[in-house]
């Protein structure tokens, strides 16, 4: 670099430091910010590859301010675009949403206001932009940001034709910077992204995938209701998401939920618009603290303080998964990712795959096996999904259940030979639960009508739990020495394998079930107060939501959980101490400071 180039970025970090710290109220830039601002605000294109919640906004938002024009972020959902305007407004940001629901007029005076320069940021979905060429011309354009931009491809998971087509922009405006920003990171999908924008030598920039205050979980699915509600039990009155594979499956548990009390909605496909907008509407507003959803809720939350999020089915593929998971703790708040394993989805999901047309595709058969090697792995959680993404990690992470609550593996033969036994003396022609029945020593109709209580192996395994025997059956069938037959009721069968454990020339490990959540105390992210008053932490969230119903705003968009526990730890009483706390800007200071500063006056004095 030349002194002067030297001299231009210092000048732009120097600005962008400042206005991090006005605007926006942080202090410091997460890894790899700066750079990408950077290199935006000097003219460069740009590709950014960050994890859900990593903090792709401001690498736009940013350089929006700093230049001298109009930025143009595309965006596919209006609900994110909402989200985003809303919050930038909050801190004094002129921002704009081109969508449906302005009428002629408002856009006419929309457009008239960028004409005059007064907005800095101006949302478009995908398909408006089209309509918007001739304007990019005659408007004071200075950047054009992408977000999500994995839509653009083919080899991404939520491909959108629209997307595909926004070749033009760098063809007809070739002066104008162009930035990506995706959370998707395989090799494909970045090269199709760089293609089809035509991006020009852009800065690439990759972010550690790592989500250290998200710890993984997974438990073994045995009586799913039963061990969700115990789990909830943990997390009351905290926000959370539950995934389902099916539309079925969430109107069922959405049901039970709200009958056992909690403050539950549910989202998919298969409901009206405006049953589904009303779900994240209160999601958002905290008027609810659960949604039950399919894979179709998420891609426009940008809801900050989701503490945890529960797979109640296994998702399709690891990048599902981690997408889904990233939607925890934005805030960089501890939260939790809990998956609840059945082996038998696996076969559920490849059955489905095999319904397509062609038979299964193979890069979703691949996909689906990595997904289940991460359920069954004995090894650190974070350690699989950051290889999977190419980021290998040496250390265990200390951060999941394999970490806190290491797998414990005992000599399972004695075991075995009892469930192999009783499998055989029904005669081959019972499934699973009938057999623990009978191991367990019950007395149960069907176990009596049958007369399997005369039976050698009635009652041989009363000593343990009907989930324990359950865990053991999985595995036996897991290690090939048994078989359901799903034609017949999924009743269990000996493979050739079973003879030699049932004549002891073979012994067998087996793991220890995994049922319940281990309660360890997390690594936390740095920026964390270790920490805050509890009480003052709940009083401050009551006011910041009767600040935003009165705002009509979600609560977030005042301040973030974040911002508040750091309240409720240094307890500042003054304006300068309060603008010391990460998350409040001058605006929000001027707007919202004098009542949590009251608050907090009158907490400290009492
Ligand atoms: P995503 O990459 O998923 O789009 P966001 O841009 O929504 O992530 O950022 C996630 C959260 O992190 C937001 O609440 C945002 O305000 C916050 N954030 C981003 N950058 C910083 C920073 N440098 N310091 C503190 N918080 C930040
Ligand atoms: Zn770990």
């Amino acid at each position: 670099m030349t002194d002067a180039a030297v001299a231009h970025t210092t000048a732009i970090a120097e600005q962008a430091q400042a206005l991090l710290e006005q605007i926006y109220g942080y202090r410091e830039f997460r890894s790899g910010q700066l750079q990408v601002i950077e290199q935006v605000v000097s003219g460069r294109d740009s590709l950014v590859i960050m994890p859900t919640g990593g903090g792709k906004s401001l690498c736009y938002q940013l350089p929006a301010l700093l230049l001298p024009g109009l930025t143009v972020v595309i965006s596919p959902l209006i609900s994110l675009m909402k989200d985003q305007v809303d919050a930038l407004k909050e801190s004094g940001v002129a921002a704009a949403a081109l969508n449906s629901s302005l009428d002629r007029q408002q856009v006419s005076e929309l457009f008239s206001q960028i004409s005059r320069g007064e907005i800095k940021l101006l949302y478009v979905s995908p398909e408006r932009l089209m309509s918007l060429q001739q304007m990019l011309h005659q408007w004071p354009l200075s950047l054009v940001a992408v977000d999500e931009a994995h839509c653009i491809s083919q080899w991404g998971h939520d491909f959108r034709p629209e997307y595909a087509q926004m070749g033009w922009i760098k063809q007809q405006l070739p002066h104008i910077p162009v930035m990506a920003l995706t959370a998707t990171a395989d090799e494909a999908t970045r090269q199709d992204i760089v293609n089809r924008l035509a991006l020009v030598n852009p800065h690439k920039h990759l972010s550690s995938f790592d989500r250290p205050n998200i710890r993984y979980t997974v438990v073994d699915k045995l009586r799913p209701l039963a061990q969700l509600q115990q789990y909830l039990k943990s997390q009351q009155g905290n926000a959370g998401i539950i995934y389902c594979g099916s539309r079925r499956r969430v109107d069922e548990l959405t049901e039970k939920l709200s009958a056992a009390g909690y403050k539950v909605g549910g989202y998919h496909a298969g409901m009206s618009a405006d049953e589904r907008a009303h779900t994240q509407e209160a999601f958002l507003r905290e008027r609810l603290d659960i949604v039950v959803a399919t894979v179709a809720f998420g891609m426009g939350i940008n809801k900050s303080n989701v503490r945890y999020v529960v797979h109640w089915d296994l998702p399709k593929s690891i990048e599902s998964y981690y997408q889904e998971t990233g939607r925890a703790g934005r805030d960089g708040l501890e939260s939790e990712a809990l998956l609840l394993f059945d082996p038998a989805d696996i076969a559920r999901v490849r059955h489905l795959l095999d319904q397509a047309e062609n038979g299964a595709n193979p890069v979703d058969l691949h996909k689906l096996n990595a997904m289940a090697a991460f359920a069954e792995a004995q090894t650190c959680r974070r350690q699989v999904l950051l290889n999977y993404f190419n980021e290998p990690s040496h250390a265990a992470c200390g951060n999941c259940d394999i970490c806190t609550d290491p797998p414990k593996r005992y000599d399972g033969t004695i075991e075995a030979q009892k469930a192999l036994s009783c499998v055989y003396r029904v005669g081959q022609r019972f499934g699973v639960g009938h057999v623990i029945e009978v191991l367990r020593g019950s007395s149960n109709s069907t176990v009596l009508d049958r007369g399997h209580d005369k039976l050698s192996t009635w009652g041989l395994g009363k000593e343990k739990s009907h989930d324990h025997w359950l865990s053991v059956f999985r595995q036996l069938i897991h290690h090939g020495l048994l078989q359901q037959d799903i034609t017949r009721h999924s009743i269990l069968l000996l493979t050739p394998a079973a003879r030699a454990i049932l004549k002891g020339e073979r012994a067998l490990e087996l793991a220890e079930p995994r049922l319940a959540l281990a309660k360890a105390p997390s690594r936390r992210s740095k920026a964390l107060p270790q920490d805050y008053d509890r009480k003052l932490f709940a009083k401050l969230k009551s006011l910041r939501r009767t600040l935003a119903d009165e705002a009509g705003k979600p609560p977030y968009v005042v301040f973030s959980d974040a911002t508040l526990a750091e309240m409720a730890a240094e307890m500042p009483t003054r304006d300068f101490e309060l603008l010391g706390i990460s998350g409040v800007g001058e605006t929000k200071l001027e707007r919202y400071g004098e009542p949590f500063l009251n608050l907090i006056r009158d907490y400290v004095d009492s």
